[in-house]
């Protein structure tokens, strides 16, 4: 099922009726979800990814905009009638039903032709419990299952009616990092295996690139950049995606632009045409460093940390924005532990600008902005 929202917008008036300041928790949001895709919506704490999701669910209504699954407006639509499966980050299970109960009550307040029957609900059931592989577990209490566990029969409650739509709002959040790893490609699984268009809101990036087809980014309530995971790591627009995405994070610089050469303090590190003089910031991924002894970009090196196929350069540079650079180079390169600076040769591709005063992307040489809202 095709998600479909235009110019979605969801202002909460201000609790304090002095102050009258409301907060626009979602501001004009459009994209066209395409079908049996999963879709991650990702940003820092408070940025409106929750009241996205709501609004998509039916259980708060927008401001202003449309939602359409597929050509139907259900803008309207209660949360009953839209088709919908929500999992919460605290599974919100009924604490005194088994897991069986838990998983069968969202069939047994169907009506009228929707109505099924005592064996179509457990045959239900069972299918929905098998998918997330928790059939074993029918009789116990939510109390003597683990976090993980519950958090399947959770997600095996959404599924029981084959929804339309698949809502999960930070549903690896209260689990531990093995079971949030296992359970996230589980939900992949999950997801393809029944083709539910499905979206899946965290703040963690490497949780979202990880498993979705498209990630959309959000920060105040407006949506900053939508696209493959890859291609949005590949090609930020601005400085605010760039940061975001990626671990370790994008080593950031205060440079400037003087006749089509990029300075960072005394060393010129690169040539970048068609850009006019000016000061930038400039972000260069760990991955987009080469060590060379007559490298342009100097760097005072602090440590050398070796991670098998990969070593880790922590250094310091006098025009970073953050108190070290680090660089992912290959454990081919030789770098001399005690030495005491790195000179290192940059990947264009990996270099990039950002205006100063509106932190948007500015591109040089051969680059240029993907087509970043991808339809498949
Ligand atoms: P996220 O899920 O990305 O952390 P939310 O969608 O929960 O963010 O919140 C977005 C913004 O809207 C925040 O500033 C939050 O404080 C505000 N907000 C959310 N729900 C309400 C509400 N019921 N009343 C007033 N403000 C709200
Ligand atoms: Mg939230």
């Amino acid at each position: 099922m095709k998600v479909e929202l235009q110019n979605l917008t969801k202002i909460f008036p201000s609790r304090n009726k002095k102050s009258g300041e409301q907060v626009v928790a979602v501001n004009n949001f459009t994209f066209a979800i395409p079908d049996g895709k999963l879709v991650g919506l990702l940003g820092p704490s408070g940025c409106g990814k929750s009241t996205t999701l709501y609004m998509i669910s039916g259980l708060q209504q927008p401001t202003a905009g449309k939602i359409f699954f597929g050509d139907e407006d259900v803008t309207e639509l209660s949360p009953e009638n839209r088709g919908i499966g929500l999992v919460f980050q605290n599974y919100a299970l009924y604490p005194h039903m088994t897991v069986k109960q838990n998983i069968l009550f969202p069939l047994q307040n169907l009506k009228g032709e929707d109505k099924m029957t005592k064996e179509e609900m457990l045959e239900a059931a069972y299918h929905a419990a098998k998918l997330v592989q928790i059939d074993e577990l029918m009789d116990r209490k939510p109390s003597e299952l683990s976090g993980g566990q519950q958090q399947r029969v959770a997600i095996a409650r959404a599924l029981v009616k084959m929804p339309r739509v698949l809502l999960l709002d930070e549903p690896l959040s209260n689990l531990d990092a093995r079971l949030r790893l296992q359970t996230r490609e589980e939900i992949r699984r999950i997801q393809k295996e029944t083709g539910i268009t499905t979206i899946f809101v965290t703040h963690d990036q490497e949780e979202a690139m990880s498993i979705s087809d498209v990630i959309v980014v959000m920060k105040l309530g407006v949506v900053q950049q939508i696209g493959k995971p890859q291609s949005v790591y590949d090609d930020p627009k601005n400085l605010f995606v760039a940061k975001f995405l990626g671990t370790p994070p994008i080593n950031v610089f205060d440079g400037r632009v003087e006749g089509g050469k990029l300075w960072l303090g005394e060393d010129c590190v690169l040539d970048v045409p068609g850009v006019e003089d000016k000061p930038v910031h400039v972000g260069i991924r760990p991955e987009g460093f080469v060590p060379v002894d007559d490298g342009a970009l100097v760097c005072k090196l602090s440590n050398v940390e070796v991670m098998g196929r990969d070593v880790s350069i922590v250094s310091t540079h006098a025009a970073s924005a953050n108190p070290v650079v680090r660089s992912i180079v290959d454990a081919d390169y030789n770098i001399k532990v005690g030495a005491e600076s790195v000179a290192f040769a940059l990947k264009p591709h990996k270099v990039f600008l950002f205006d100063k005063e509106t932190e948007e992307r500015i591109y040089f040489g051969n680059q240029k902005p993907s087509d970043n809202v991808e339809e498949n």
